[in-house]
Parts: structure tokens; C-alpha cells; sequence
């Protein structure tokens, strides 16, 4: 099979290793797509410190090829599936009480011919049947690949508890942040997107924003009140990692609401907080990173009905052959997804 391995910092090379064999409770998946996230643009750049030659992607879709011996799974060959849950063990106290996201005894990364990673970047890979979730045969491998973004973002909604009929303020309007407003939306709520850049701000518009404000055009909690009756945001999510975003949600929430800090900060500013202002006002600051199994699942139901679709967050789509190039592009910035097929 065709992999690419990261070898160096930005530097990837095609290589052809063996298929690898389902044992005992795993399944073969023949991957067909594999989504580019910021955790594989860190690891082609050096800044993440992962073992080197490595074969990353963890955002993938694909078909069962085959089910280990033994295996007890409704999973058959020929099944759509998506990959993304992560190596959560399944038995610690965290995924015993339903926060797998939160796992203290995770299982080991696989190997490969002295290769580390998770293997969603190359043709096929072997993971465990009660970690792939079943998809529509109808949805394109490419838009099943968002299963795990979306579960990310599954994640922070259902923490949040969005209600009908409140407001969400979105801060960002990357792939991340529209698919924050996509599922805000589908949570019953009005969204107002927060975006320096215009073309961004009109794109969050195309998918259905009730508003955009631009937070350099005027301080951005007095923005929000006038686009909300005067009340500041029931809910504010911030889906870009930086100090001046986190700063502004706590502007933009109103009484009683609550702020997600869903981007991790690079560099990570401290964040001053009057703490007579959470007293007074009774906001809630949280966090959310990764997903739960439950919420790819949810994300997959979600995919499969299209009730999420995230076909305009394609930014462009990459042979296997060319990840190097597709690594190189999304970690300059300023795309929606890139996406590699095999
Ligand atoms: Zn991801
Ligand atoms: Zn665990």
C-alpha cells in the first residue's frame, strides 16, 4: 500500500509498505479520504513533537475491507466507515462515565515497518471495530472525512446545551468556526459570525449567518448588543486561537451565558479576568478539544443525512502522491480544508 510518511520537518516521501493484518477485535479499512488538520500541519512543521518517520491523519473515511478473526462487530466488508476516535482505552474511569476525550490509559499509536502514527494518510489502515463508525454509502468520501471535525464541534455544542432561540456568537469563520455556526444553526440558535477578513465574513453569510461583524471596525461587544436587541450573546465560541479573540467573548456574552474557548492559543496569551465580573454576571468559561465516541457518532448521523454539509469547506481536493504539496499549502494558512483521496 501507498502511505505518505512524514520523514523530517516538511518533509514527506511515498512509500510502499504491506498491507497491515486485522487481528483479533480490528477490522481493515481501505481509506479513500483523509481531511488535513491543524494537528498534522504542526507535526509537518516541527512544531509538534511527534516521532519521526511518521504517518499521520486522523480526520479519514473509507470501506471495510476485511474483519479480523473473531471479531464480534455488525461492521461487514463493503460498509462505509469513518475513522477519527482516537485511542481511548475504553476502561479507565474517564470513558467509563462517557468523557473517553479525557482517557488517562490510551493505547499505544500503531507501528508500521518502524513507521508511528495512525495511518489515515496512506491506503489502508487497521483499527479496532468498535472505533469506526458507520456512514451513508451515498455520502462522498471526501464530505465523510468531516466526521471527526464535526465531532469536535458535536463536542462543544452538546456541552454547551444550545437552546432554541438563543444567541451564538461564532468568533472565526475558518472550517472550524462554520461548522460551529452549521451546528449552532441545527441547535435552533440565531449566530453571529465574528471575522476580521470580508471574504470570510460573506462566505459565513452563504452558510446561512444571521449577522457578521468585523471586530476591528468598533469595540465588539457593543456590536453584538446592537444586533441583539441589546442584550449581549447567550453563547460565545471561540474558534480562533488568540488572546484578542478570547478578550472579545468575554465582551460579547451577556448575563448568565457562556463562553467556549474551542481553539487552542498559539502563543497561549493569559487571559485577565476580573473575577467580581464572572461573580456578578454568572458566565460560564469552559473549554472543549477532541470529541467523545458519542459525538462521532452523533457527527456521522449528522454527515449522513446532510443535515451538516460540509462540501463548500473543501478548499481543494489532493491526490496521496501530492501530500507534501497539500501539507506545505494548508500550513501557509489562510484555506478551508485540504483534502487527500487514495
Ligand atoms: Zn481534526
Ligand atoms: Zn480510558
Amino acid at each position: 500500500m501507498k502511505a505518505a510518511v512524514i520523514v523530517a520537518p516538511e518533509k514527506v516521501e511515498i512509500r510502499e509498505l504491506p498491507v497491515p493484518e486485522p487481528g483479533r477485535g480490528e477490522i481493515l479499512v481501505r481509506q479513500h479520504a483523509c481531511a488535513i488538520c491543524t494537528m498534522e500541519q504542526r507535526v509537518f512543521k516541527g512544531i509538534l513533537k511527534l516521532p519521526y518517520p511518521g504517518c499521520w491523519g486522523h480526520e479519514v473515511s473509507g470501506v471495510v475491507e476485511k474483519v479480523g478473526e473473531g471479531c464480534e462487530t455488525s461492521l461487514k466488508p463493503g460498509d462505509h466507515v469513518v475513522l477519527g476516535a482516537g485511542m481511548f482505552c475504553g476502561q479507565c474511569y474517564y470513558c467509563a462515565t462517557g468523557h473517553d476525550v479525557a482517557c488517562t490509559q490510551r493505547h499505544a499509536l500503531p507501528q508500521v515497518a518502524g513507521i508511528t502514527g495512525i495511518f489515515g494518510m496512506a491506503e489502508y489502515a487497521v483499527v479496532r471495530s468498535d472505533r469506526a463508525v458507520k456512514v451513508a454509502d451515498d455520502l462522498p468520501f471526501e464530505e465523510a472525512a468531516f466526521a471527526e471535525p464535526v465531532s469536535c464541534v458535536v463536542q462543544s455544542a452538546n456541552k454547551l446545551n444550545i437552546q432554541l432561540g438563543e444567541t451564538v456568537v461564532v468568533i472565526g469563520a475558518g472550517t472550524m468556526g462554520l461548522l460551529n455556526l452549521m451546528v449552532s444553526q441545527l441547535r435552533g440558535a440565531k449566530v453571529i459570525v465574528s471575522e476580521i477578513d470580508p471574504a470570510r465574513r460573506q462566505k459565513a453569510l452563504e452558510l446561512g449567518a444571521h449577522a457578521v461583524i468585523d471586530p476591528t471596525a468598533g469595540p465588539a461587544g457593543e456590536q453584538v448588543r446592537q444586533l441583539n436587541d441589546g442584550r449581549g450573546a447567550d453563547v460565545v465560541i471561540v474558534a480562533i486561537g488568540n488572546g484578542k479573540a478570547n478578550e472579545d467573548a468575554l465582551k460579547m456574552v451577556g448575563p448568565q451565558g457562556r463562553v467556549m474557548l474551542f481553539a487552542s492559543a498559539h502563543p497561549a496569551t493569559p487571559l485577565t479576568i476580573d473575577p467580581n465580573f464572572i461573580h456578578h454576571s454568572g458566565i460560564w468559561i469552559t473549554g472543549s478539544s477532541g470529541k467523545n465516541y458519542k459525538d462521532l457518532w452523533q457527527a456521522a448521523l449528522l454527515l449522513s443525512a446532510r443535515l451538516v454539509k460540509p462540501r463548500p469547506l473543501i478548499e481543494d481536493i489532493y491526490p496521496l502522491d501530492r501530500a507534501e504539496e497539500a501539507l506545505r499549502r494548508a500550513s501557509s494558512g489562510g484555506t478551508y480544508r485540504l483534502v487527500l483521496t487514495m
